[in-house]
């Protein structure tokens, strides 16, 4: 595109509030399906989540921080341990592991261990979250394409359940250190099925232009269960593993992924007589961050993937005496701890830009940004977010939070209606946030990392405190 005069094109042809953003009837209002269940409006006007004001936690902790629901999260992953396992009980039931890369420290490895989930990590360092949370090692799954030697180790270690292997290369290496270990490796094969999901769409390819897993299409996977059953004195092969993609709102991905993950565990049945007790589908399920998400429940959830795996399995002749059905897993992060946070800050600047003659934008500074949350930055997400610390009567105007960095992508929320006597010093919520955002956080422009404070029955407790002036100087060597 040709250099133009700043704001002329830019403007043309779009109102100052996108088109799905209803205007709101009132502003202080809580859509309860993008907060924590505790979230509330108190008597006076401010917001409280786990019975606690969050006009007091600011004033003990600070801001920007990041605020987590220990009710709601454990709610979530009770619904999957109960609501989603349900219809697969005549399947043989299901094992719900929850992705600590959406958000992982100890406390949180506490919960998901207390609520009886399995655990999902991707590198050494989740694991060594794990292992000091005393997380058992046979309930954890390890991931990632490019697991390091020391981290093969750390993981047989510790004796994880489950080490998901991506390539030839990583095969012998986990074969090799189980070898020196004296142990056997409990690993499962991520497939790429040819699935691409997001959002309401998925796409069905015969080729895997990526870098997770062994391609089913062009022969790889089988070459590389081939290599598995090789190496069978050091390896148990526990079966297929494939994740599709994320914040997937309908079922019909897993459908396609089920079917080729079931086709290949028959083929691997008549070509080397091996059945594979497992078999696991991934995670990615949709949460709401806006008011146009319409994520599945965990308990419609459950009922469609069932459905799908049983008739998918139908379809393939298995369930059978002689080929038993693997024992599902699913592996959910953002559906568990996404809703369950929510990032406070203050409000700083606030600036009326004029897009053109007749529209202009309120741009409201914060005290956070792309450091607390990369999600709009690095995937052009969209959030909401509400003034917390009182009501307001005013009437909504056209805004965009930004953060505090020397960025101009450096958005927290695109568009969203705040009320128009928001002041300096107000604090603003964003929901949605539970989920990397944390997890993806970067101390740019050297801004000490928020704190994560968990709230519960009216206590507000750091589970991750915050880091000061002298974590970041702790690092130069001088
Ligand atoms: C990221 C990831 C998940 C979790 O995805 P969510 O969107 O948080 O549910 C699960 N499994 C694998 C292999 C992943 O890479």
């Amino acid at each position: 595109m040709r250099s133009h005069e700043a704001g002329v094109l830019h403007a043309s042809g779009y109102g100052a509030a996108p088109q799905w953003l209803p205007y709101p009837t009132d502003v202080n209002e809580l859509l309860p399906q993008l907060w924590p269940s505790t979230a509330r409006r108190d008597e006076e006007g401010r917001l409280s989540i786990g019975g606690v004001d969050m006009v007091s936690l600011a004033g003990e902790f600070g801001t920007a921080a990041y605020v987590i629901d220990e009710q709601d999260f454990r709610e979530r992953a009770r619904a999957f341990r109960d609501d989603f396992a349900r219809p697969f009980d005549d399947l043989g039931g299901v094992d719900v592991y929850y992705a600590g890369k959406s958000f992982l420290c100890t406390a949180v490895a506490q919960w998901v261990a207390e609520e009886g989930l399995f655990l999902d990590v991707c590198s050494g360092g989740e694991l060594a979250v794990a292992q000091r949370a005393g997380f058992p090692g046979e309930r954890i799954g390890m991931h990632g394409n490019n697991k390091s030697l020391a981290e093969i180790e750390q993981a047989l270690s510790y004796g994880v359940g489950r080490i998901v292997v991506d390539s030839l290369t990583e095969i012998d290496r986990v074969a090799e250190t189980a070898e020196r270990l004296g142990v056997t490796a409990p690993v499962m094969v991520r497939v790429t099925v040819g699935v691409e999901a997001h959002t309401h769409e998925f796409i069905a390819t015969a080729h895997e232009d990526q870098k997770f897993g062994f391609s089913l299409a062009g022969g790889q996977a089988m070459e590389a269960i081939d290599r598995i059953v090789g190496r069978a004195e050091h390896l148990t092969l526990l079966g297929l593993h494939s994740h599709i993609g994320s914040q997937i709102f309908d079922t019909s991905g897993f459908e396609v992924a089920a079917r080729r993950l079931i086709g290949l565990h028959a083929d691997v049945v008549e070509r080397h007589g091996l059945h594979m007790p497992e078999m696991d589908l991934g995670g990615g399920f949709g949460i709401c961050y806006t008011s146009q998400n319409t994520p599945l429940s965990p308990t419609e959830l459950g009922e469609q993937m069932s459905d799908l795996c049983r008739r998918e399995l139908k379809a393939a002749g298995d369930g059978s005496e002689d080929t038993p059905t693997p024992r599902f897993s699913i592996e959910p992060g953002r559906a568990i701890v996404g809703t369950a946070g929510i990032t406070l800050y203050e409000v700083g600047t606030i600036k009326q830009v004029q897009i053109d003659d007749t529209r202009h934008r309120a741009y409201v500074s914060v005290d956070g940004g792309m450091s607390d949350n990369a999600r709009t930055a690095l995937y052009e997400a969209d959030y909401s977010c509400t003034l917390a610390s009182r009501a307001s009567q005013a009437d909504p105007m056209i805004s965009r939070v930004v953060g505090r960095h020397c960025e101009s992508g450096d958005i927290v929320v695109m568009d969203e209606y705040l009320p128009s006597d928001l002041a300096p010093g107000d604090l603003v919520a964003v929901p949605g946030t539970g989920a990397y955002c944390r997890a993806l956080s970067s101390q740019y422009n050297h801004t000490p990392r928020p704190p994560v404070i968990a709230v519960r029955d009216g206590v507000a407790r750091p589970i991750v405190r915050r880091e000061t002036i002298d974590d970041l100087l702790a690092l130069d060597v001088v």
